[in-house]
This record gives C-alpha cells, sequence and structure tokens, in this order.
C-alpha cells in the first residue's frame, strides 16, 4: 500500500528522496491569490462570493451571534463537555510555564538594556472544518494566546451546512468555554484574508476589524493564504496538511505503528504517514496491518488516498543512526519513535514539531490531551519553526536606557562605526549631547 523508497547503502543527503506532496504550498498560493486580493478589495461580498464556491453556502452575516455560542454551550454531550475541561487544563499548565519574564541586563554601570515581552493586541484565531471540525483546535489556539495576556481574540471557522451556515456546534462551545466571543463563520482563504485585511459585513455591527497575527492549522489553501498574509500581519508558522513520521526498529508493535500512520491520513487526503525503518520485516507486518486496519477505518477512502500517495511511504535505512538523518532531513510535523532506548534516540532527533516517545505516547494523545500544543509546523518547516505557544504571541522589545557616564564611556567606538559606515549623522548625533553639554557645563 505505502510507497517504498529503499535508502540502504546510500551516501547522499536524504532531503531530495524522501516522500512529499507535488501539490505544494507555493502552487497553491498561485491558485488562491484571486480570492484574498479579492477579498482585501472587495470584503463582504467577495467572503460571499467564495464561501458559496467553496462552502456551497450562502453567508448572510460574517459574525456568529452571542446567543447561538451561548446556545452551543447549552447544548454540548457532557462527555465532549469534560473531555474539553479536561483539556483546557492540561493545556493550561503547560502553556502557562511558557510565560517569560522581562529581563533587565546591566550592560555597565549607568547602562542598561530591558528586554520587556509584550502580547500583541489582536489575534486571528482559525479553527479549520472542512472534511473534519475541530474543537480541540479552538483550545490549541486559544489558550496560549490567554496566557501571553492577548486581549483581542477573534476565532475564524468555516460555516456549517449542518448547522444552518454557522461553524460547527462543538467548536462554538469550546469558544464558549474559553470565554471567546467574537466568532466569524468564514472559512478558507477567505477567512484569512479576512482577519488580515479586515472586512465589512453585513451591517455596521458586522464588520471584522483587522488582526496583528493569524495563527492556527489548516488545509493547503488555508496554509497557501497564510503565507500570502505573511508580513501584512504576523503568521505563526505554516501548519498545513498534517504529517506523521515514524522511526521505528523491530522492537515496534506493528499494530501500533499501522493505527498511528492511519490516525493521521484520517485528516486529509494530502495528509502525510511516513515510515523510517532499519526492520524488513517490520515494513512487512506494517503494510499486513495497514491492509487489515483500513479496511475497517470510518474514512477509509480518504485514509487509501493519504496512505497511497506520494507524500506517504516507508523508507528502508541501513540502522537508526541513518534513520536520524532521514528524519532530521524530512523534520515531519509529529515524530515517533518506536525504538528501543526511545527516549535517547528522541534526545537526538534534531527536526521535528513534536516528538512522541516510546509505545505509550501516540501522536493522538498530542491531538488532545497530552498538554502539548497540536498546532504544529508541516512540510519541512520544522528546520526553522515551532509549533504554536506563548511565545507566539509575543514580542519582545528592547527599552534602552544609558545615563550621561555610560553613553560618554561609549561614545569614540559609536562615532568611529558611524565613520565606518559613512553614516557620520550618527557619530553627530552622540558628539550633539556631549558638546552641549560641555558648553553647559563651561557656563556657556
Ligand atoms: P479547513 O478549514 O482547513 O478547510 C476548509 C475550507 O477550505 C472551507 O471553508 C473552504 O472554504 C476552503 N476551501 C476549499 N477549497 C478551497 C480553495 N480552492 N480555495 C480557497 N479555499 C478553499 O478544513 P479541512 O479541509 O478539514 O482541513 C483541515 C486541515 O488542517 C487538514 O489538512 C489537517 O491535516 C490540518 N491540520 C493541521 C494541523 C497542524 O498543526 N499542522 C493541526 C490540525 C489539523
Amino acid at each position: 500500500m505505502l510507497n517504498r523508497t529503499d535508502l540502504r547503502g546510500s551516501q547522499r543527503d536524504p532531503r531530495g528522496l524522501l516522500p512529499r506532496a507535488q501539490l505544494d504550498v507555493s502552487v497553491a498560493v498561485e491558485r488562491i491569490r484571486p480570492t484574498v486580493e479579492a477579498v482585501h478589495q472587495h470584503g463582504f461580498s467577495a467572503i460571499q462570493e467564495a464561501t458559496e464556491r467553496f462552502d456551497g453556502l450562502r453567508l448572510e452575516r460574517l459574525r456568529v451571534p452571542a446567543a447561538a455560542i451561548a446556545a452551543a454551550a447549552e447544548e454540548l454531550d457532557p462527555e465532549v463537555r469534560a473531555a474539553l475541561l479536561e483539556v483546557i487544563k492540561r493545556a493550561r499548565k503547560v502553556h502557562a510555564d511558557q510565560k517569560r519574564q522581562d529581563v533587565t541586563t546591566k550592560v555597565v554601570d549607568g547602562g542598561t538594556v530591558t528586554e520587556r515581552w509584550l502580547p500583541v493586541s489582536r489575534v486571528g484565531l482559525y479553527v479549520p472544518g472542512g472534511l473534519a471540525v475541530y474543537p480541540s483546535t479552538v483550545v490549541m489556539n486559544v489558550v496560549p494566546a490567554q496566557e501571553a495576556g492577548v486581549e483581542g481574540l477573534v476565532v475564524a471557522s468555516p460555516p456549517q451546512k449542518e448547522n444552518d451556515g454557522l461553524p460547527d456546534s462543538r467548536v462554538l462551545a469550546a469558544c464558549a468555554l474559553l470565554g471567546v466571543d467574537e466568532v466569524y463563520a468564514v472559512g478558507g482563504a477567505q477567512a484569512i484574508a479576512m482577519l488580515g485585511y479586515g472586512s465589512d459585513g453585513a451591517d455596521e455591527g458586522d464588520r471584522c476589524e483587522p488582526v496583528d497575527i493569524i495563527t492556527g492549522p489548516g488545509n493547503i489553501w488555508v496554509t497557501a493564504a497564510k503565507r500570502l498574509l505573511r508580513g501584512v500581519v504576523g503568521i505563526d508558522a505554516e501548519a498545513g496538511p498534517t504529517e506523521i513520521a515514524i522511526l521505528a526498529d523491530e522492537t515496534a508493535d506493528p499494530r501500533h505503528v499501522a493505527a498511528d500512520l492511519i490516525s493521521q491520513a484520517e485528516h486529509d487526503p494530502l495528509a502525510a504517514s511516513v515510515l523510517v525503518t532499519d526492520s524488513e520485516a517490520l515494513a512487512a507486518a506494517v503494510e499486513a496491518e495497514l491492509t487489515r486496519q483500513v479496511a475497517s477505518t470510518k474514512h477509509e477512502q480518504r485514509v487509501l488516498t493519504a496512505l497511497t500517495g506520494e507524500q506517504s511511504g516507508v523508507v528502508l535505512v541501513d540502522d537508526l543512526e541513518q534513520g536520524l538523518r532521514v528524519v532530521d532531513a524530512y523534520a515531519a510535523e509529529h515524530l515517533e519513535i518506536q525504538t528501543r532506548d526511545a527516549r535517547q534516540w528522541a534526545m537526538r532527533v534534531r527536526n521535528a514539531g513534536a516528538i512522541f516517545v516510546g509505545a505509550w505516547s501516540p501522536v493522538s494523545l498530542g491531538d488532545y490531551a497530552a498538554g502539548s500544543n497540536h498546532v504544529l509546523p508541516t512540510a519541512g518547516c520544522a528546520r526553522h519553526s515551532s509549533g504554536l505557544s506563548v511565545q507566539s504571541f509575543l514580542r519582545g522589545i528592547h527599552v534602552v536606557e544609558y545615563d550621561e557616564a555610560a553613553l560618554r564611556d561609549v561614545a569614540g567606538h559609536v562615532v568611529a562605526l558611524a565613520n565606518a559606515e559613512d553614516l557620520p549623522a550618527h557619530g553627530d548625533a552622540v558628539k550633539v549631547r556631549l558638546q552641549s553639554d560641555l558648553g553647559r557645563r563651561a557656563g556657556r
């Protein structure tokens, strides 16, 4: 079922040899550019048009009425409520520990630099809702933003035919549980454009003001729109179609490996499931398990499309050392280590969105209830980006304060560097202070 890449005996850099989707984000950017530009220019009418086209719905208003959010919370299944409350508690515990303290560094006597960590004012949190709906993503977005101290929280999530054109009722209930009341029934690239540029609505009370940062996962169109809007607003990371890589040896249980590969393939036909192993026997056993388990999984067709796609596969390696180089080159959103001495191998990994260690830490645990964040970088972005955290919503601002003696002490160096860069006015801005001060002291 899975494509095979055999890297045994290969000394080449594995980066270009690994399974990856052909439809990459840069291609998708060109496809969604007209939608994003239309929303920028025409606001509500363009959002209505895109919603009709991509969601098959006529959007009457952008904003979800407060009464609908409250009603969703009232009607929430008690089991789901209990699960969400537990998940919120665990996520809060982990994210509270990520808060940053302001730090003042005394550089010299009379000269300090203080780094202040300030939250952005208004954030747009995208919660997907195409093939599946994601109340868990409300938690993963909102909790770090709240722990960072963000005051303006806005959620956008696709309208659902089953909920009269409102976002999924469990998504709305999760918003209510977290105290978020500004929610828009808009999805896809049009939602990202609305958050980034702002938009008029059906009437004056239905406007969406632009945000400072957009976070959250989504399909390839959402991810492409985030890339296009980067710079207009801040973007957390590209958290696109999900990926799981599993580094496994012959000690791994093929039933677990297969179940975990399927669990992520369930998200999207473009999801990637990659097994990296030095054991032919394990690879064969996982194949057999996949055939067995896929046949009885609910979203069989979606899973099959994802597992047999060019982005998924088995990569055979000589040993776990080569396996480690492969998973580092792949930089998976989710990486499971199912090997002997799993923790030791995990500690040597350099590139991954999140790492799941050993037999008892499946990715599904992290998707919901580990306390970790599930909004994670995809498509190799884990080489340079992190998952969503409190830090994603903060800016560090340097506050510089020197007194006269401290400035005088370093003035010669400033002037020397200003002259070296042929920017003498920079040096003059220092000299004028020292000279005028000398003049004042001399009684002029
Ligand atoms: P989604 O909300 O991301 O996408 C649905 C929206 O896509 C619809 O509202 C529709 O308007 C829009 N759309 C469809 N075709 C479009 C087009 N051609 N142009 C513009 N917009 C278009 O929901 P989904 O489809 O279920 O996808 C959710 C994704 O989120 C999955 O790929 C899943 O793997 C991913 N995910 C990633 C992470 C992560 O952290 N990386 C976490 C959770 C989920």
